[in-house]
């Protein structure tokens, strides 16, 4: 009897450190911060014009450049063609 509760008390203070481990490597792993955030908020894109952050499913794809509107998007073009 007291065998079998040396080994669960082991088992079990395996486990702890082993979860202990994992929960230090999730904080630290900057694939696993992205996930979360990703999860959260969806995944973001800048528009270069206003500067404001879009979900990248809502914004307006144009010339490899994300954008929040029409307008944007517009301007953005102009831009690049007076330069
Ligand atoms: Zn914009």
């Amino acid at each position: 009897m007291r065998f079998l509760i040396r080994v669960v008390g082991l088992l079990f203070a395996m486990y702890a450190a082993l979860s202990m481990i994992r929960r230090v490597l999730a904080a630290f792993s900057p694939a696993g911060h992205v996930a979360a955030t990703t999860t959260v908020a969806g995944h973001l894109v800048k528009d270069p014009v206003c500067g404001t952050y879009v979900p990248e499913r809502k914004a307006i794809q144009a010339s490899g450049q994300f954008f929040c509107s029409e307008e944007c998007r517009r301007k953005f073009q102009q831009l690049t063609i007076e330069q």
